[in-house]
């Protein structure tokens, strides 16, 4: 019984780990480091640069975090303008 009781302990903690891993990328920056960097991250995509790899952590969590996406998109729409490959309608 006791041993029943320990393999669905683990059972249990296995799927908590395996959902908060799925739920969180652990080189994700967070909230605070994201929109600290949201400005430098931006200018560096309108630059046509790709800051995914020297900025990961924020780049993990812009890919995790819907509110902070939308910023950035919003961001960098704003340096860069309309988009060229949607020309305005006439
Ligand atoms: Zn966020």
């Amino acid at each position: 019984m006791e041993a029943q009781n320990a393999s669905d302990d683990q059972r249990s903690d296995h799927w908590a780990r395996l959902d908060a891993f799925l739920r969180t990328d652990p080189r994700d920056a967070g909230c605070d480091e994201a929109m600290e960097m949201l400005d430098v991250y931006a200018e560096l995509l309108a630059a046509g640069n790709d800051p995914s790899e020297r900025f990961s952590g924020v780049h993990a969590h812009f890919l995790a975090c819907g509110p902070c996406a939308q910023d950035l998109e919003g961001l960098l729409s704003a340096l860069t303008g309309p988009d060229p490959s949607q020309p305005d309608p006439p």
